[in-house]
């Protein structure tokens, strides 16, 4: 693999905080694709980006997430490492399209929120490849709500594997760690339970609450539950009002392990739905004393 030494022409730069510069590139400009590009510029590195559309390119160039922007491949011909951001469903797709037009040693990464199936479908497609998760996110979604430092304190999970070049692996996570996320590295495997858990059942439990509460067949009770409604419904009800192709998408390529969650997660409302039907108010404040308990587990209070 060659060394950014060559790739720099023998003038290697580094920026105030230490880190090598790179050229990287990122397709995609959306949320993920354009946050990450707003932190790296900052960081002292070029940004070039990649997008479907004209439009999306010419903002992110406005926000100052790139330096420079195409719709074509050609414009990444001198990046170090190259961040794929496109949603999951066009993953597969656009490296299989971008593969001949790199040099050998350029390191891919994605920011995919399932790892099984980019590392069984999109891996094998470039050696000095490097599975990712940026773990943070919005409701909202495209390049006009990216933002600087959304990946403070989060976790950014890599998934390589044995044949991965450790280079490939150290450039990944000197990038992730500019960024100042925590870095996990697991199997993809782990990673899809994981997030199925923590990540994917709640956007279809939320989802699930949203969809209910329309189950009102009152029109007064139900404009008075949206006039009520506060900070509780707002932290319940999040995950499944955002971006329903991410949502689908969840589902779509961790399907396995998300109906493994979504069993376990219906067994436990009907034990509770079956506490309340009986009035078993002490089995009830059990489970919820319990689960006060398990939070900080999860999420510091
Ligand atoms: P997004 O805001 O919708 O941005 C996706 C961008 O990809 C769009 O700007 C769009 O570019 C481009 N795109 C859409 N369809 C495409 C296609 N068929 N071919 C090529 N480009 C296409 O989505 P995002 O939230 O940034 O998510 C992007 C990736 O990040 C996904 O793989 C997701 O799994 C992962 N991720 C998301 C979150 C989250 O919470 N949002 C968190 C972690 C990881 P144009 O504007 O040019 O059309």
């Amino acid at each position: 693999m060659p060394k950014l030494l060559d790739l720099h022409q023998n003038k290697p730069e580094f920026c105030e905080s230490g880190f090598l510069v790179m050229i990287i590139g990122i397709v995609g400009l959306g949320l993920i694709g354009g946050s990450l590009g707003l932190d790296f510029r900052a960081g002292g590195h070029r940004v070039v980006g990649v997008s479907r559309r004209q439009r999306t390119g010419e903002q992110a160039i406005a926000m100052g997430a790139v330096d420079e922007a195409s719709t074509e491949f050609e414009v990444l011909g001198q990046a170090d490492v190259i961040f794929i951001c496109t949603p999951l469903g066009a993953m597969a797709a656009t490296v299989a399209q971008l593969v001949p037009t790199l040099r050998p040693g350029v390191v891919l990464t994605d920011v995919g929120s399932v790892k099984g199936w980019v590392m069984e479908t999109v891996a094998p497609l470039w050696p000095w490849f490097v599975g990712g998760h940026p773990m943070a996110g919005k409701a909202e979604s495209g390049i006009e709500v990216a933002q600087p430092g959304l990946f403070v304190d989060c976790a950014y999970v890599l998934t390589p594997t044995e044949q991965t070049p450790p280079e490939a692996i150290a450039r990944v996570e000197q990038l992730a760690r500019s960024l100042r996320s925590r870095i996990f590295y697991c199997q993809p495997e782990e990673h899809d339970q994981a997030v199925a858990w923590i990540s994917h059942l709640p956007v279809l439990v939320s989802a699930s609450l949203l969809a209910a509460c329309t189950q009102e067949a009152e029109p007064a009770v139900q404009t008075l539950a949206q006039s009520l409604a506060s900070s509780g419904f707002r932290d319940t009800s999040r995950v499944g009002g955002g971006n329903p192709e991410l949502g689908v998408m969840m589902a779509r390529y961790n399907t396995q392990a998300l109906l493994r969650s979504l069993a376990a997660y219906r067994a436990t409302l009907d034990g509770l739905m079956q506490q309340v039907e009986q009035q078993d108010w002490a089995g009830l404040e059990a489970v919820l004393q319990q689960t006060q308990q398990i939070r900080p587990r999860f999420v510091a209070s």
